[in-house]
């Protein structure tokens, strides 16, 4: 039985930050492969100054370089709200055989409850968070045992350090000409400026 990381997100820009969020689970899991998918429209959160599907893959792949790393447009083709629930039920009819791992930051973690059909996201992958702000582990592990308390073994919970980084924040010191080479691989960075995406100014987006 393989194990499929799956990693979600607006990623716009993708950075460092979810860079080790995903390399770390990869290795403490023992994970064989990690699909990385950009959410067309993300259901749990505004998405100002969101970048096309296009650029946003883009980024994902050179950002995303190590071995393992796999890259799924699906839900920018499915196109609207994207629903974590139809993306892991595709997933696993694709790959029936694979047990599934869905990465993701506590500050997400803590809002699963609300997600559409979380019972059916928590069956069918394991859930896998790590710290990320003031979240701590108790915190986190109180939140699983009050909204899944039948569940609370499909719950990984890492004390990975986390990049203190938001992809809002790096949009923001874009758009005023800092420098983000902390955040950014150096092809994103030239991705980003060759297609004036976040700059003061660029509102097609
Ligand atoms: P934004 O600032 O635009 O809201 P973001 O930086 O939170 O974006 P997303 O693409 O929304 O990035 O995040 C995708 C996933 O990565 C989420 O599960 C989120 O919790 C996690 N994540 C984002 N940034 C970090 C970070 N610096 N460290 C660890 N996890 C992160």
């Amino acid at each position: 039985m393989a194990k499929l990381g799956i990693f979600g997100g607006t990623f716009n820009p993708p950075h460092k930050g979810h860079l080790k969020l995903a390399e770390q689970f990869m290795d403490l899991l023992e994970l064989d492969r990690m699909v990385i998918i950009p959410a067309c429209i993300p259901p749990h959160k505004d998405a100002p100054q969101l970048a096309s599907g296009t650029d946003r893959m883009a980024l994902c792949r050179s950002l995303f370089r190590g071995p393992g790393f796999e890259f799924s447009d699906m839900e920018l083709l499915r196109g609207g709200r994207s629903y974590t629930s139809d993306t892991v039920r595709i997933l696993q009819d694709a790959h029936p055989s694979d047990a599934l791992y869905l990465i993701m930051g506590s500050d997400m973690l803590v809002t699963l409850h609300a997600w559409h059909e979380p019972l059916e996201i928590v069956r069918r992958c394991r859930i896998c968070a790590a710290t990320r702000g003031d979240l701590h582990r108790a915190q986190l592990e109180a939140y699983v045992q009050e909204h899944f308390p039948s569940f609370q073994d499909r719950f990984i919970i890492a004390g990975i350090e986390p990049v203190v980084i938001s992809s809002t924040r790096l949009r923001a010191q874009i758009a005023a000409g800092a420098d983000v080479r902390d955040y950014l691989t150096d092809g994103e960075i030239a991705y980003i400026a060759e297609k004036g995406l976040y700059h003061a100014g660029n509102t097609a987006q």
